[in-house]
């Protein structure tokens, strides 16, 4: 073992002593050659860090101060990103799977034979055989690629990203409100606010550095209102705190519109100059009464009241959201009946005045731009738009005719995968057993695929259905640019080469389409070749980055696009002057109140929501292996009412049977009285029999299809303990003693 791999043991075993050093990383004896500034590899805040280099490994982190967002602030996930980068568990070569098992393979017998069933699948059953499931933990130069790849590379429809199971509600209301996907405000206009109305977002464990904002405004006199089922860590610390069933934004945010209306606390001048669509809005808002909503909402008509006044009498508001209210069957209308207030008060486009998307993953923002969904190409252009494919097509070089058409969400690529339609699949940093809905659903999926592909750096719960694995990069080990929640674009810097054969993610892709026969579209040298392409092919698009420079970013700690010539400083508040839509003037949309797709019944009595939790990372496959964050919080759990618990005679840390129409599983009952008598939660960073998503509802909402993750119908069990299943390993990561 070497000293390194030693110390690395040493930090894994000690880690809940992390804090009795002055910083991550082992000190004695030392000898640091390198420090290099880049930024966190999880939440959207993309704090700064600096990681400590010793002999090309990644030996600790340090605070970097000089990143306006962070200020050195780091959360405990941020402060131990490090120790996965020479984790033990990497993947170190490429994987072939012989007889039901993982062995060694070279990179050209392992790239050989993905291009080879790629070009059989393809001539058997047609280009749009095989399909391409992306992630937003990558760099933007990455998503680029992966579009390029499918569309130039594979010459397939079906390409689709884990933003899909993420933000592309608020982008869908985003573009349908204001014409442009984008947070309207930089995190600094956050402190001006004298309201923050923050919906469906538990940022305190989610986004926790977002804070050190909300409490400077909290420090400014600020005050919150908190929109959430759950008196969650956020709730608790906010001045109103609005408890409604999941499902319900709706009807709550028409009921407050209402009462804006009622009691004139609307910006008329705003709404005739810069927005249409008010009149239908306006009456559409007439019939939700504050009693109306409370009804629907199980909220009392006196605090949607003052939620109301205490948003429509300040000066300075802004309307904050995320996944609470994105992750629903209706969760571009919930988007778009906020914005309705932020409209109707006219508070936007100014200083503490606006509104903003919290993004979950690193790159959310930046991997929904660039053309790695399945309806968008590069700048945010749209793939159904002729004037927009000739673009891309001449920026490529590609003939137009060979661009393909619009694909499908992830979630309907995996019912094309049952189906036959798709029999071939390449996937990237992400972890399917765990954050697709309905998991009983996509193991099927898998299972029935011709050729599955899984390019990542740990092995993970998804990756076992694999017929090849290919070793990639941490963030650490390749560079490019992510763009945070504000839509500021920031640098990662490579701090040490992949360990063992693993290669850089952009090289493994480019390697592929090269020997599919595509090279003409594939010459980059490095991600700094990828990143100028992309500037010229988002020029002109509402995600215009061809102003934008490595070296600008570095100069100015991070540009906000849109930034379209290279003497432009960027853009950190939008609409001052104008909306994106071709008038300059924003939407209202009427949206009705619809309930969830499952609401409960006789059999299945309670609501099941569920969401995230400080220590872990979304689908876990990086942070469940860190000793420290698995100690604090090692499985997941279902928050039950006390009331409810005592009908049910569940006691606090009972194992309970947690059932849905899709599934069943076993979790310890945390007895709370933060949840609603009626809903349940469970934390999702977890895979196969502790996956609460094995019971979500794969049910989509209409525009962005996004699946139902926070509302469907459950029923609580008791279980005699001779049930119980035996937990251990499952708790953890994926680990490489499953294969040779
Ligand atoms: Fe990383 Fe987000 Fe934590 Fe910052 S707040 S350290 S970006 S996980």
């Amino acid at each position: 073992m070497s000293k390194v791999e030693n110390l690395e043991r040493i930090l894994e075993a000690f880690g809940p002593h992390l804090h009795d050093a002055p910083y991550g990383g082992w000190r004695a004896d030392r000898v640091i050659d390198k420090v290099v500034p880049t930024h966190c590899p999880y939440c959207a805040v993309q704090c700064g860090m600096n990681l400590l280099v010793e002999n090309n490994h990644v030996v600790g982190f340090e605070p970097r101060y000089d990143f306006p967002v962070n200020e050195g602030r780091l959360c405990p996930k941020g402060v131990t990103a490090y120790l996965q980068i020479h984790h033990p568990d990497r993947l170190l070569h490429p994987l072939i799977k012989r007889n039901g098992i993982f062995e060694r393979a070279s990179w050209d017998e392992a790239l050989d034979l993905v291009v080879s069933k790629f070009k059989e699948l393809q001539s058997k059953h047609g280009k749009d055989s095989i399909g391409v499931y992306s992630g937003s933990s990558l760099t933007t130069e990455k998503t680029y690629l992966m579009g390029k790849f499918a569309r130039a590379g594979l010459g397939t429809r079906y390409i689709d990203y884990n933003g899909r199971l993420c933000m592309v509600s608020a982008a869908a209301g985003n573009n349908k409100a204001f014409g442009i996907d984008r947070a309207a405000n930089p995190w600094d206009d956050i402190p001006l606010a004298e309201v923050l109305l923050i919906a469906g977002s538990n940022c305190a464990e989610t986004f926790p550095v977002l804070n050190k904002f909300l409490w400077q405004q909290r420090d400014n006199g600020g005050r919150w209102i908190i929109v959430d089922p759950r008196e969650t860590p956020t709730a608790r610390q906010g001045d109103l705190h609005l408890q409604l069933k999941p499902g319900t934004d709706v009807s709550l945010a028409n009921g407050m519109l209402h009462v804006l209306i009622e009691e004139n606390l609307i910006d008329e001048s705003f709404i005739s100059t810069r927005t249409n669509g008010w009149e239908e809005t306006k009456a559409l808002a007439a019939r939700y009464s504050p009693q109306v909503a409370a009804e629907i909402t199980g909220v009392p008509a006196e605090k949607i009241v003052r939620a109301a006044q205490i948003y429509g009498r300040a000066k300075t508001s802004m309307v904050l959201h995320a996944r609470g209210i994105e992750h629903h069957s209706h969760g571009v209308n919930n988007v778009l009946s906020y914005i309705n207030l932020v409209l109707a008060t006219g508070s936007i486009g100014a200083p503490g005045r606006g509104y903003g998307t919290i993004t979950g993953q690193g790159n959310g923002q930046g991997g929904r731009e660039h053309g790695q969904k399945a309806d968008q190409l590069p700048g945010q252009r749209s793939i159904t738009n002729p004037e927009h494919r000739k673009h891309v097509c001449e920026v490529w070089g590609l003939p137009e005719e060979e661009l393909p058409q619009a694909g499908v969400s992830v979630v309907e690529m995996f019912q094309k995968m049952r189906e036959g339609e798709i029999r071939g699949l390449l996937s990237i940093c992400n972890n399917v057993m765990v954050s697709l809905p309905d998991t009983n659903e996509v193991r099927r999926s898998l299972e029935g695929l011709d050729f599955y592909v899984c390019l990542d750096f740990f092995m993970s719960e998804g990756s076992r259905y694999a017929d090849v694995v290919l070793p990639g990069s941490t963030w650490s080990e390749d560079e490019g640019v992510t763009a945070n929640s504000e839509g500021r674009v920031v640098k990662i810097n490579k701090a040490a080469d992949p360990p063992g054969e693993a290669r850089a993610d952009w090289w493994i892709i480019q390697e592929i389409a090269r020997r599919m026969g595509r090279e003409k579209y594939f010459a980059f040298d490095d991600p700094l070749a990828i990143f100028n392409e992309m500037r010229v092919a988002s020029r002109g698009g509402n995600a215009d980055y061809y102003g934008i420079t490595w070296e600008k970013i570095e100069k100015q700690n991070g540009v906000f696009w849109p930034c379209p010539s290279l003497d432009h400083p960027g853009t950190p508040r939008l609409f001052e002057d104008r909306f994106y839509h071709p008038d300059g003037k924003a939407k209202f949309h009427a949206v009705e109140y619809e309930p969830p797709q499952e609401t409960p019944d006789e059999e299945f009595p309670l609501i099941l929501t569920s969401g995230r939790v400080v220590y872990q990372y979304l689908s876990g496959n990086q942070t469940r292996r860190i000793g420290f964050l698995v100690e604090q919080c090692p499985e997941p759990y279902v928050e039950i009412h006390p009331e409810t618990a005592m009908k049910l005679k569940v006691n606090d840390g009972e194992r309970v049977r947690v059932v849905s129409r899709r599934g069943n599983g076993v979790f310890p009952a945390l007895v709370v009285k933060t949840i609603r008598r009626d809903t349940i939660f469970i934390p999702y960073h977890w895979g196969e029999d502790l996956a609460v998503n094995q019971l979500t509802n794969p049910a989509l909402d209409p525009i962005s299809r996004i699946p139902e993750f926070k509302a469907c119908a459950a029923r609580i069990e008791k279980i005699h303990s001779r049930q119980l299943p035996i937990l251990g390993e499952k708790r953890k990561g994926v680990s490489r003693s499953e294969f040779r």
